[in-house]
């Protein structure tokens, strides 16, 4: 910690003529909220100091915060997604799926950009259901002859609606690159 305070201290002069990387004046801004002497220091050379966080949202709550607040996010996501599965049946010659796991798509890849996840979240909650719609006789219209013939389904059904998830990615890739430019 002495050392992050001597370093402080000779940052401080750069610091005030905003002359640091946005790195190092990230570092030093993060020191002056966390060490008292330092900030005195600061204050005593009349250097604008960033606005203190306040008492009531340390870092730790804060990260808590975004943690839950990511946490309700993926609950819905995955609550979106099982939703989507469980409305779109190709066999059901139901084709909003189309439309919808684009959608999902692009929303899940953008939100985390992830290609990984975006795939899992329509890939999973998908294939679940329709495991569940052929292999038991629940939904007894759809009750596959076989187990095989229920995973075939199923895998088709997969495969059909990535595609479209897929090509949602693509998409949110190139909205990505289009904001980021
Ligand atoms: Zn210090």
């Amino acid at each position: 910690m002495k050392t992050n305070c001597a370093v402080t201290q000779d940052l401080l002069p750069l610091y005030e003529e905003e002359l640091l990387q946005p790195d190092t004046q990230r570092f030093v801004e993060e020191h002056l909220q966390s060490c008292q002497e330092c900030w005195k220091i600061a204050e005593q050379s009349q250097i604008p100091l960033p606005s203190k966080v306040n008492p009531g949202s340390s870092p730790k709550k804060m990260i808590r915060k975004i943690t839950v607040k990511l946490t309700t996010i993926q609950i819905f996501f995955v609550a979106i997604a099982f939703v989507l599965a469980m409305s779109t049946t190709v066999m059901n010659d139901n084709r909003d799926f189309i439309l919808t796991y684009t959608i999902l798509g692009v929303a899940v890849y953008l939100f985390y950009r992830s290609v990984l996840v975006a795939i899992l979240l329509a890939a999973v909650p998908n294939f679940i259901w329709n495991c569940l719609l052929y292999m038991t006789d629940i939904f007894r219209d759809y009750y596959a002859d076989s187990f095989f013939e229920a995973l075939g389904m199923a895998l088709i059904n997969l495969a059909t609606h990535l595609l479209f998830t897929v090509i949602g990615i693509a998409i949110g890739f190139c909205i990505r690159k289009i904001m980021e430019e």
